[in-house]
């Protein structure tokens, strides 16, 4: 096993328009990386190319020493040692979940207590050792991405790639798969990349984030760091909750009501600076600037609400106590980040 790295990848599919672009990246040995971003944004094409299934028009990717693909050469998928899993987890229904899991060893010629024991460690780490006899028909859906997720680490593959496994499933099960995924990685010592455009999704699984937009790179940060301190608007908007409100000045004058964003304000001089405002940064009530709750949306816990401000900006913000849509509140802002 060893790094992957992808240095100044392009993808150009001859529309007008690079797929990916300028695209540098390292993932390291046994990180778990999710690469995030909205839907056309060139996931899938980064993953094909680190995959094999398609050439880069542009830039390399190397794995360790080993040079994978560049414009000039690609190695075709099945000598890179990856795998990858896709959405719809295809499993053989007449098949046991052992032969299911087997299958690529088999493929590979193995065979005999060298090819039992591999089986068994498989179906070991996703938890499924005492299922082994069953068929696909008889498990549940998660069961079954787990049996999907074994026939990937049979063969253990240096990185294994994953294109938004569960973006199918209903909210229950994929908290259970979240987990199974995690716990997949601990065990196996797998790189993984994981691509999704569900950031809250990305934040639980990974190590390590990149967002991407537009077939370009944007920012590759641990979730902690990546949700405190986004890079620019989009990543700002794409990362967790919040508001973004434009600063403005007029003269030497803030044209902010409160004077609470000391630190965001000192940073940003500039008219028009951005700064990310999350939810949990806003304090409703006492002596803050008044603010007109436009939604709000019960949460168990609380209410997340949304606030419009004097000057027609949006705020978000949280509130233990009932709050009511029409209401007139008021806003404090105890932080804010420069975008
Ligand atoms: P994502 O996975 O982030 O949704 P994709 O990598 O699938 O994005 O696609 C990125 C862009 O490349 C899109 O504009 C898409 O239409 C285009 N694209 C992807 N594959 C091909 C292809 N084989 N031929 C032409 N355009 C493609
Ligand atoms: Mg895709």
């Amino acid at each position: 096993m060893a790094r992957l790295i992808l240095n100044q990848l392009g993808k150009d599919f001859g529309t007008g328009r690079a797929a990916v672009n300028g695209f540098s990246l390292e993932v390291r040995e046994g990180g778990f990386l999710a690469l995030l971003g909205p839907s056309g944004c060139g996931k899938t094409t980064v993953l094909r190319m680190i995959a094999g299934f398609e050439t880069p028009s542009d830039g390399s990717i190397h794995l360790g020493e080993r040079l994978l693909a560049d414009a000039a050469q690609s190695l075709p998928p099945e000598k890179r040692n990856m795998a990858m899993v896709f959405q719809s987890y295809a499993l053989w229904p007449h098949m046991s979940v052992a032969d299911n899991v087997g299958y690529p060893l088999k493929v590979r010629g193995l065979s005999g207590e060298a090819y039992r024991a591999k089986v068994r460690e498989a179906l070991g780490t996703v938890r499924l050792a005492d299922y082994a006899e069953r068929r696909p028909a008889d498990l549940s859906g998660g069961q079954r991405q787990r049996v999907a997720l074994a026939r990937c680490l049979v063969t253990s593959p240096d990185v294994v790639l994953l294109d938004e496994p569960l973006a199918n499933l209903d909210r229950h099960l994929k908290q259970e798969m979240e987990e199974t995924f995690r716990e997949f990685h601990q065990r196996s010592g797998a790189t993984m990349i994981y691509v999704t455009h569900d950031q809250s999704e990305a934040m639980a699984l990974a190590t390590d984030v990149a967002v991407m937009s537009e077939g370009r790179l944007l920012q590759v940060a641990p979730p902690a760091e990546i949700y405190a301190r986004p890079e620019g608007r989009i990543v700002g908007g794409l990362i967790g909750r919040g508001a973004i409100l434009t600063l403005q000045v007029m003269g030497s004058e803030r044209q902010l009501e409160w004077d609470v964003l000391q630190d965001a304000l000192q940073a940003a001089k500039t008219d028009g600076a951005d700064i990310l405002v999350r939810p949990e940064d806003v304090i409703i009530g006492g002596e803050g600037a008044p603010a007109i709750v436009e939604s709000v949306l019960f949460e168990g816990e609380r209410y997340a609400v949304k606030l419009i401000l004097g000057k027609g900006q949006t705020l978000r913000a949280y509130s233990r106590g009932v709050v009511e849509a029409g209401e007139t509140v008021h806003a404090v802002i105890r932080a804010g980040w420069r975008l």
